[in-house]
């Protein structure tokens, strides 16, 4: 028993000193949106492969989101033909490139509605649908009230909320534990 007790306490040292850094290292931030509840999300495009893109990546969030704690996570998605505040909570357009060529989104957003921007084009190159979708999927993240996740370490596959990524590498983020517990610590019982 007191060996057992003392490898406990011994595990518990191990993990503190490992997690010192970890903690003082790692800034993951809010945005100021909060959703309510059964939020709608919109995608401004005609586009079939788009709109699947759309859907894709709300879909992968909520997915998650329910298998780690089954609680209220609905969410709805619909195509726009024009820009309808009324309906939407949350808007995605598609656009050939950004004012800003490095980006590879951007959401704007206030304490209720966020209008996300995604470029098809990237340093004159078409994203390829998977590099869409990782954009999407981050800036979706944003539109729901996460901010970035700040680790020092490039390309940070331990969030989608990373900061960067470099397109054109066939790589697909994943939604992260950490992405789901910081969503679980902002809507402690789901969407309301
Ligand atoms: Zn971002």
């Amino acid at each position: 028993m007191r060996l057992l007790i003392g490898g406990i306490t011994l595990v518990i040292l191990i993990s503190l000193i490992l997690l010192i850094p970890l903690a003082t290292a790692v800034d993951y931030d809010n945005t100021s949106i909060t959703l309510k509840k059964t939020p709608q999300f919109c995608y401004l495009t005609e586009d079939v492969t788009l709109g699947t893109i759309s859907f894709l990546a709300l879909h992968e969030w909520e997915k998650q989101l329910v298998l780690n704690n089954p609680i209220n996570w609905k969410m709805d998605i619909k195509q726009i033909t024009s820009m309808n505040w009324n309906e939407c909570n949350v808007i995605i357009q598609f656009v050939e490139g950004m004012e800003n060529p490095l980006d590879l989104g951007k959401t704007d957003l206030n304490e209720n509605e966020a209008l996300i921007t995604i470029p098809l084009n990237h340093e004159n190159k078409k994203l390829s649908s998977g590099d869409l979708l990782n954009s999407l999927t981050h800036e979706l993240g944003h539109s729901m009230g996460l901010g970035h996740y700040n680790s020092g370490v490039l390309n940070d596959s331990d969030s989608i909320m990373s900061p960067q990524f470099e397109p054109f590498k066939n790589i697909i983020l994943q939604i992260t534990l950490q992405d789901v517990l910081k969503m679980n610590e902002k809507y402690e019982e789901g969407f309301q």
